[in-house]
């Protein structure tokens, strides 16, 4: 017998039908005699219809206020799926983050998980209770909730997989597992069987949404065996077959399968990006500080960051920034520094897109940078920065080319071979 935490992603729950679905896949690994706690999202859109909800009272809806509305999705499907679970004779009882405690930071709607108390739950799990547990919400020390960042209940399932000493988490969501990249750009994407816990904290923080990035940061640091699998099979599959399903996250790089690995395992895309370049500011001491300290201040993250080669004695600086905070940095770079460093210009460029490849091979391998470089090229695709890792090349280009530049990389690198 082992203990298993599921987590169940928006479409997954997406109807009564849908939930009722998983109610039965939960009972037949109850069956088969496991304990299982269940994490599910809220059914999909409703956490976008919520937000939006709250923007039509408040433009910059208030953080405190909006995690109180955010939050609610979730708890309408723990209680649809308790019910599920009852009405399919299956022991069961919902709890929301604050009742379990899910302990967070006070950082509203990007709070970290600081720790859970699985004290109820592991007396729920004795009681042969399945205890189903809002994803996506906490509570912080003064008792006000907080929510974790968008897509994260993974990141509770796999914290309260860490809680448990689980013996593994099941990340159930609409595609089969982790592919070579976004199925739904790319069609000929293959399903990884196994993916290293380093290439898909790299996929994930490049932009493959299937995990959130703090849920592989958690597996990561607590060694939790962590599977990404389909909720949309028969929910009455044999529980030998739905656990060798999907896709598995490794920690040890098995020899054996390292050798018949790919170079690349994945390519990675994401949209939501922009640009600003700060024109000819002098080159010296301290510049890239009196820049990119006050958008740090900001609490805006950067992440590409170019300075050229300084010509007359200046130099542009350009960096990525998520596209949601373009306006407040422009903002901050026009008011508080053009003043103080005499730049020529401050500009902005929204249609932007960083594409990625992703592989622990690249390693061992020289000559990957100049075939997706060559590649590119031969589309016309232009390279406006690049940024690399020991085990991933990213470049920043025009938006529009995003899925051409996905597919002729995925071909290029032989994703689309088994
Ligand atoms: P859930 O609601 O279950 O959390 P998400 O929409 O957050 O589901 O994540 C699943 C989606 O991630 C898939 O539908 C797919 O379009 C997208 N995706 C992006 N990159 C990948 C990838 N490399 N492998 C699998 N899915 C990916
Ligand atoms: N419901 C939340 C969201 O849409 C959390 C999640 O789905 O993981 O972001
Ligand atoms: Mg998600």
């Amino acid at each position: 017998m082992s203990l298993i935490v599921q987590k169940y992603g928006g479409t997954s729950v997406g109807s009564v039908e849908r939930i009722r679905n998983v109610a039965r896949r939960v009972a037949k690994w109850r069956s088969a005699g496991h304990d299982v706690v269940v994490v599910p999202s809220a059914m999909s859109g409703e956490t976008n219809r919520l937000i939006a909800l709250a923007k039509e009272i408040q433009a910059q809806p208030d953080p405190r206020e909006l995690d109180v509305i955010a939050s609610t999705g979730e708890q309408v499907t723990i209680g649809l799926l308790a019910m599920a679970l009852l009405e399919l004779g299956v022991k069961a009882r919902s709890y929301t983050g604050w009742q379990v405690k899910v302990l967070t930071d006070s950082a509203h709607t990007r709070a970290r998980i600081d720790s859970i108390d699985e004290v109820r739950l592991r007396g729920d799990l004795a009681a042969g209770r399945v205890p189903v547990v809002a994803g996506f919400q906490g509570i912080d020390g003064e008792d006000n909730i907080t929510t974790l960042g968008r897509g994260g209940s993974d990141t509770s399932a796999v914290a309260l997989a860490a809680a448990l000493k689980a013996d593994e988490c099941q990340i159930y969501t609409d595609v089969e597992g982790v592919y070579t990249a976004d199925p739904r750009i790319e069609p000929d994407a293959r399903r990884l069987r196994n993916v290293t816990f380093e290439e898909m904290l790299e996929m994930a923080s490049l932009g493959s949404k299937v995990l959130q990035i703090r849920s592989v940061e958690f597996a990561g640091k607590f060694r939790v065996p962590t599977r990404v699998l389909s909720s949309l099979t028969d929910p009455m599959l044999p529980v030998e077959e739905e656990s060798r399903s999907g896709t598995l996250i490794t920690f040890e790089e098995d020899p054996h399968m390292a050798m018949e690995k790919a170079i690349i395992s994945g390519v990675a895309a994401q949209r939501d990006e922009a640009k600003i370049t700060v024109h000819s500011v002098p080159d010296k001491p301290g510049i890239a500080y009196a820049i990119l300290g006050p958008i740090a201040d900001a609490g805006i993250n950067v992440d590409v960051i170019v300075q050229n080669v300084s010509h007359d004695g200046s130099t542009d600086l350009s960096f990525t920034l998520g596209r949601g905070d373009m306006p407040k940095a422009m903002k901050i770079l026009k008011e508080q520094v053009q003043p103080h460093i005499k730049c020529r210009d401050v500009t902005g460029n929204e249609g932007i897109a960083k594409v990625s490849i992703v592989g622990m091979g690249m390693r061992s391998h020289a000559g990957i940078a100049a075939q997706m470089f060559r590649t590119l090229a031969e589309e016309g695709i232009n390279i406006q920065m690049i940024s690399t890792s020991e085990i991933k090349i990213s470049v920043v280009i025009e938006e529009k080319y995003t899925e051409l530049a996905v597919r002729v990389l995925h071909k290029v690198f032989d994703l689309d071979r088994v």
